[in-house]
């Protein structure tokens, strides 16, 4: 069995096929889905998605990109939809200076408040970080986020990076960019962490594996992922299945079905 951390399956380019899409997973021992509503529009479709599929649960929060739209309504919110037993962590939250959909000091500022709550209500935050590594890192030292711990998801940083996100006990997720021709670098890096600190993930509909890449990505390519993992690692498909799937049970806090 497998386990994708993290995939967005509440937006649009799923809305034709969803179903479609979650049977192809579950046929690719898919066993679990964690879905990121990444803004208060997206919250009650992620919420729906999780009601009406025993193994799919939901992540919820404000992704830097949306973090200038948060309002005095943002946090009262998310403080009454963590009540949903389906959400298992918070997120996705961080920082992306190579977009820069919102303005640099309201995402630093967000992000420090969000993993504040984040440790209130006592669950995992999901980090995502693009070109802003020494900030994150800074952040989540200064904010005590190995109190809540949690996932660097799509890992994008260096070794050193790395090794100072799994002291803090964070997990690090693997994206399907780790079968890209030109991922060389990050596969040496993926070399060098313990598998007892890393997840896979899809981040469908983005960054789809070889060899699919182009096209949509979704939850059952998760499979290319772990394989690309194995062949650096030079372990089985299986163990790597076997280890991630712990490791994300762990950090979700969840237990076998
Ligand atoms: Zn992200
Ligand atoms: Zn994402």
């Amino acid at each position: 069995m497998l386990i994708d951390s993290h995939a967005h399956l509440e937006m649009p380019e799923f809305r034709r096929d969803l179903e479609q899409v979650i049977q192809r997973a579950e046929e690719s021992d898919v066993g679990y889905i964690f879905t990121v509503g990444t803004e208060k529009k997206d919250w009650r479709r992620t919420l729906e998605i999780t009601n009406s599929h025993p193994s799919i649960y939901a992540i919820l929060g404000v992704h830097p990109h949306n973090a200038k739209e948060i309002d005095g309504e943002t946090y009262p919110t998310l403080r009454e939809l963590f009540r949903h037993e389906k959400v298992k962590a918070y997120g996705e939250i961080g920082l992306d200076f190579f977009r820069n959909l919102s303005p640099r000091d309201v995402q630093l500022r967000r992000f420090r408040e969000q993993i504040g709550l984040a440790r209130e209500l006592r669950f995992p935050i999901v980090v995502h970080d693009r070109e802003a590594h020494q900030e994150t890192l800074e952040i989540l030292k200064s904010e005590k986020a190995e109190e809540c711990g949690g996932i660097i998801h799509c890992f994008s940083g260096d070794y050193e990076m790395a090794k100072a996100c799994l002291e803090m006990g964070f997990y690090i997720s693997i994206p399907g960019s780790i079968t890209f021709k030109n991922a060389e670098g990050f596969r040496e890096i993926v070399k060098r962490l313990p598998l007892e600190s890393l997840l896979v993930e899809t981040d469908a509909p983005f960054i789809t594996p070889e060899p699919f890449r182009g096209k949509r990505n979704e939850p059952s390519y998760v499979r290319y992922t772990a394989q690309k993992v194995a062949e650096i690692k030079k372990v089985s498909f299986e163990k790597v299945a076997e280890v991630t799937t712990e490791n994300a049970l762990k950090v979700y806090r969840l237990k076998y079905r």
